[in-house]
């Protein structure tokens, strides 16, 4: 029988399997902690071997830890009020009206109606718009890889964007270059569990009895840097910090996130797309010719030709400076996030004991609070802040205790 996994670990959920398969014998099922994965049919597996083959996260190990020879820029969306609704500084925003506005259509992560976090098209503004925003969940992907596959051989352009597990599964998905592909990954450190964000929704509908309407993982009214989780309800509101909402800190402290990620072969300065995006983390350190009010700067990864030409487009429509590899912190493009040691605990208490065991792990453990409450503050008020971050996170002290800003 064909075993597409030895571990869970082994397997980041891309559905590039599921896809290739010629007779449909692959379905994508939840496991336990509400992640999926391949099972295979044997009564109609005609032992074909594409989805072995296929499988990029199995086949493939980047080694580049160290910064390759991509440009790097930092970039803002000329437009306040995207910036605002855009987790960074908008690049996504910019890069998908330029790809609309040459008749293309756009695949990204949106809200469906129930909260759930899928892959989708877009074919106008408006539709896009849904696109905004990171939704800190695993997204279901469904059989989307098919779709884009049709719409390239039409000879459409496409933009897809995603995981860096997501990208990579789709170009191993086609197999060969498209030319009208524009490929755009997101700098990620682990999709949490559709589960547990299915059970926080119910658990807060509970509480404040009364319907969801609008969540934004990254209201900035407080600031990039400051951003909260808002949970619009019908009549009421719930807004709190990364420090304190028990989703986040779950996510956070590396709790329930996919295992996959703890062994991700995508935390690389090499990319499998053309463009990747993040938060530009250290950007106050660049000087003042490019001023960071505070409401989101995106850094920009520049991998390919395609992604060149492309950056050269919008350049006219942006506010963009070059910078350079060591301007920013973002530790994910050297190692995977830690596992931590409490995942295990929480999962089992999780089973037995449901929202309970979501409430007691979501808090700030002695040392969290600790950084989080008294040490940050210092920092920040006496401007050691960045440096001790930056120092922070090549060091034991953030490995082991998955302290990041973002
Ligand atoms: C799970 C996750 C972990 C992340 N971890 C980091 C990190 O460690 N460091 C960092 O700097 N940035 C991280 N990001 C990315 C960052 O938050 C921004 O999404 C990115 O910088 C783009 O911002 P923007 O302002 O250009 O566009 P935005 O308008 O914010 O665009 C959002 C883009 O992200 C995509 N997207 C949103 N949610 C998902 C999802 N669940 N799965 C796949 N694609 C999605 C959309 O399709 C769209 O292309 C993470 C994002 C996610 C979803």
């Amino acid at each position: 029988m064909i075993q597409l996994f030895k571990e869970k670990s082994n397997c980041c959920g891309c559905t590039a399997c599921m896809n290739i398969c010629p007779r449909n014998s692959i379905t994508m099922e939840k496991d336990e902690e509400g992640f999926l994965y391949p099972v295979i049919d044997v009564n109609t597996c005609i032992r074909c071997m594409a989805c072995v083959k296929v499988c990029a996260f199995h086949n493939k190990e980047y080694n580049e830890k160290i910064p390759g020879d991509q440009e790097v820029f930092a970039l803002k969306h000329p437009d306040r009020d995207v910036r605002e609704r855009s987790s960074s500084g908008g690049a996504f925003t910019l890069i998908s009206d330029y790809v609309l506005a040459q008749g293309g259509s756009i695949y990204g992560a949106v809200f469906n109606e129930s909260f759930e976090v899928i892959h989708s098209k877009a074919c106008n503004r408006k539709q896009r718009d849904k696109m905004r925003g990171s939704k800190y969940v695993q997204s279901n992907l469904g059989s989307i890889f098919k779709e884009v596959k049709s719409e390239l051989e039409t000879g459409k352009p496409v933009l897809f964007t995603g995981t860096p597990c997501q990208t990579g599964g789709l170009k191993s998905y086609l197999g060969r270059e498209y030319t009208g592909l524009i490929l755009c990954d997101i700098v990620c450190h682990g999709g949490p569990s559709p589960k547990v964000w299915e059970d926080y929704r119910t658990y807060l509908e509970g509480k404040y009895r009364d319907k969801i309407r609008d969540i934004n993982f990254r209201n900035k009214d407080s600031g990039w840097r400051n951003s909260f989780l808002k949970v619009e309800f019908n009549r009421s509101v719930y807004k709190k910090s990364m420090q304190e909402d028990p989703y986040y800190i779950l996510f956070f402290s590396h709790l329930i996130i996919r295992p996959s990620c703890h062994q991700c072969v995508y935390t690389s300065y090499h990319r499998e797309s053309d463009i990747t995006l993040a938060d530009f983390w250290g950007i106050e350190n660049t000087g003042k010719a490019f001023p960071d009010d505070d409401t989101g700067v995106s850094l920009v990864l520049v991998n390919t030709k395609k992604g060149k030409d492309l950056i050269q487009s919008i350049r006219k429509d942006s506010e963009m400076v070059k910078s350079s590899h060591s301007a920013f912190y973002q530790p994910i493009f050297e190692r995977p996030s830690k596992i931590s040691p409490r995942r295990p605990l929480f999962w089992k208490e999780y089973f037995a004991k449901g929202n309970a065991a979501l409430v007691k792990y979501g808090k700030l453990t002695a040392t969290q609070w600790m950084i989080k409450k008294i040490i940050v503050p210092v920092l920040k008020k006496t401007g050691l802040y960045n440096r001790v971050v930056k120092i922070c996170y090549s060091s034991w002290l953030c490995k082991d205790k998955q302290f990041r800003e973002q």
